[in-house]
């Protein structure tokens, strides 16, 4: 009695990731389900349907009902290089077979699930594969990339191009070293639905919102999609690689809705179980693509938590962009946040914290961005400092960094970090382009058509460097930093490589706003004042100094003796195409960025009381 009494104290509630524990000898199965009345695992020598192999499974295992609603069974022998898949009986049918919902290996096409050694698919010294060290936390300035994007081009140098292993390269990974960015934020890398994987030479091209299997990486980044192990190892080797150059890897995760309902793992296993639905029993669509997620419901939290924990304990990543988090209830999100700080507390979490349409659920409840203050460590991306600098994505309109001083107001509460909102300000993720919407250079061309050429880089500079002196935390959309267009299409999910491929030819046409880009980001890193790190920090040291000018921010960071290698900052944002005097302190200052110009190391010395702002620009002192 005293045995069986404590393996019942012992009992853990089930893992949802534990669906296949493969062995030499045989492989268990587990899976969840509230409604079955019978559930089968189907195992096959193929990992695709066809004429030939028809619908016979090798082998069908029986499982049995079990504690918390997980249904066990085993199958005996070496299994290694089959496939299964998991169905079950609910109101007297069969519902369609699905590979099952945890799936961690898939055949191509993510059709069936694959039995493999997940430690075979481990590149050499992975063993020894660390996260980069992180030692202040404000030091993060992500740079968004998809992996198809940023290789494709004939340009790149890249031998792999639009695979996880060309990001891996020497050509891709020195671009950043050199940009000096600290987090890759790669576009959906999980198995997604838009992609044949059988016809990836038809040059096709899709961002990857469309999630099959959350578990497993995209076959069609791999070099071989029908191996199973390939993508998993391949995808190991671009987080190693760039790794060892000392960039983190953020994965954009999308858990708010799936492909479709019936065609997902999700839909077919439990049916609606994991989906919010109407009062009239259709499915609600939050997320604007047919169908909304459950976070709220127990089971669809524990996938959620166990997925995100997976993806950094078996692919080292090191954190997390959540597609439509105002979609995901708050309390998942920090259920997912101490989750991860049990592995580590350095992984991100960060989000967009709205959805496209109104999820069925509470709205108080939801991570939204208005609520970000309720979620410690979880981020959200700042539409503020964005609207306010280039403008909505729901007009043409000017911003503050191209002429339009109704952005100024904004502009200096992204300065801060919007404390409304966000708690501390490394919540609030400072941005003005990201994939969705038009990129820089097309936003400023379709609100600022008339300008010239250089009075739209000068626009382009103002905008980032005010998003490189927020308090937030810096985000930057891959290619801005070489001047990419996508022709002035401002929704490229599915558009060809020619719209978007990074312009790498660009990084000698346009070196100077590459240089500024550069400069800029060191000169963040150089200045803990431009990343107090927290709200309390903020309040006591930030001041913008008032001014009738209303196209001109002048914002100090004071008080700085212990804190920054400068005494007190200065940042002067002038949007208006008329130069400015404007009175400073008398003091010794090192002229930090001036007319377009940038240089962490100084561009010159000055001690006047008065500093100039030219045109469309910023000015940057700091004090010695
Ligand atoms: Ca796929």
């Amino acid at each position: 009695m005293l045995s069986v009494a404590l393996a019942a104290c012992v009992a853990k509630q089930p893992k949802m990731e534990d669906e296949c524990l493969y062995s030499s000898s045989k492989t268990q199965f587990a899976f969840w389900s509230n409604v079955a009345e019978q559930m089968e695992v189907r195992i096959y020598d193929n990992g695709q349907w066809t004429m030939d192999n028809g619908q016979e499974s090798f082998e069908t295992v029986a499982l049995k009902k079990g504690e918390n609603d997980f249904w066990t069974g085993t199958a005996k022998g070496d299994l290694a290089g089959k496939y299964y898949t998991v169905r079950s009986y609910q109101n007297g049918a069969w519902a369609p077979e699905a590979p099952g919902i945890f799936a961690k290996a898939v055949s191509i096409n993510g059709q069936r699930a694959a039995i493999i050694d997940m430690k075979a698919t481990n590149p050499e010294g992975w063993e020894k594969d660390v996260r980069p060290a992180m030692p202040d936390m404000t030091d993060i300035v992500v740079y968004e990339t998809h992996v198809r994007d940023y290789t494709m081009s004939p340009n790149s140098g890249v031998e792999h191009k639009g695979k996880f292993l060309g990001m891996a390269e020497e050509p891709a990974i020195s671009h950043l070293k050199e940009l000096g960015i600290t987090h890759l934020q790669v576009l959906p890398m999980f198995d997604y639905g838009s992609i044949d994987e059988t016809t990836l030479e038809k040059n096709r091209y899709n961002w990857g919102y469309d999630p099959v299997n959350y578990n497993v990486p995209e076959g069609g980044y791999s070099t071989d999609p029908s191996d199973p192990a390939c993508r998993i190892r391949e995808a190991k080797q671009m987080v190693q690689a760039l790794h060892k150059a000392g960039i983190r890897v953020i994965m954009d995760v999308v858990y708010n809705h799936t492909y479709d309902v019936m065609g997902c793992a999700l839909g077919r296993v439990v049916p609606q179980y994991f989906y919010r639905l109407n009062e009239d029993g259709s499915y609600a669509n939050g997320s604007g693509c047919g169908n909304e997620t459950a976070s709220d419901h127990a089971m669809m939290r524990q996938f959620m938590v166990e997925s995100v924990c997976y993806w950094a304990r078996e692919y080292h990543i090191d954190g997390f962009r959540f597609d439509l988090m105002g979609i995901h209830d708050q309390e998942t999100m920090r259920a997912i946040r101490a989750a991860l700080d049990e592995i580590d507390p350095t992984i991100l979490t960060y989000g967009e914290g709205w959805a496209a349409m109104s999820p069925a659920y509470p709205y108080e409840d939801l991570a939204m961005k208005q609520w970000t203050y309720k979620m410690p460590r979880v981020g959200a991306f700042s539409d503020n400092i964005r609207n306010a600098l280039i403008g909505s994505p729901f007009d043409h309109e000017r911003g503050f960094a191209s002429g339009n001083a109704a952005g100024k107001e904004e502009t200096m509460n992204g300065l801060v970090g919007c404390p409304e909102w966000s708690g501390e300000p490394m919540q609030h993720v400072s941005y003005i382009t990201c994939h969705d919407n038009y990129c820089l250079r097309d936003r400023i061309e379709v609100s600022a058509s008339e300008e010239s050429e250089e009075t739209k880089l000068r626009m382009n500079k103002l905008a980032q460097t005010a998003v490189l002196v927020s308090q937030g935390m810096s985000f930057i959309y891959g290619g801005e930093e070489l001047f990419r267009t996508k022709l002035g299409i401002d929704n490229s999910y599915q558009s060809p490589d020619s719209i978007n491929i990074i312009p790498w030819e660009n990084k000698v046409k346009y070196a100077d706003l590459f240089a500024y880009y550069r400069q800029m980001i060191a000169i963040r890193h150089a200045h803990k004042g431009f990343r107090l790190g927290s709200a309390k920090a903020v309040k006591e040291h930030v001041e913008f100094v008032p001014t009738d000018n209303e196209h001109l921010v002048i914002y100090r960071i004071t008080g700085l003796e212990g804190i920054d290698s400068a005494k007190s900052l200065i940042v002067l944002l002038n949007g208006s195409d008329q130069a400015e005097q404007v009175d400073i302190p008398a003091g010794e200052y090192m002229l930090l960025a001036f007319n377009g110009e940038a240089n962490a190391e100084g561009l010159s010395e000055m001690s006047e009381s008065q500093a100039l702002v030219a045109p469309y620009s910023a000015t940057i002192l700091a004090e010695k």
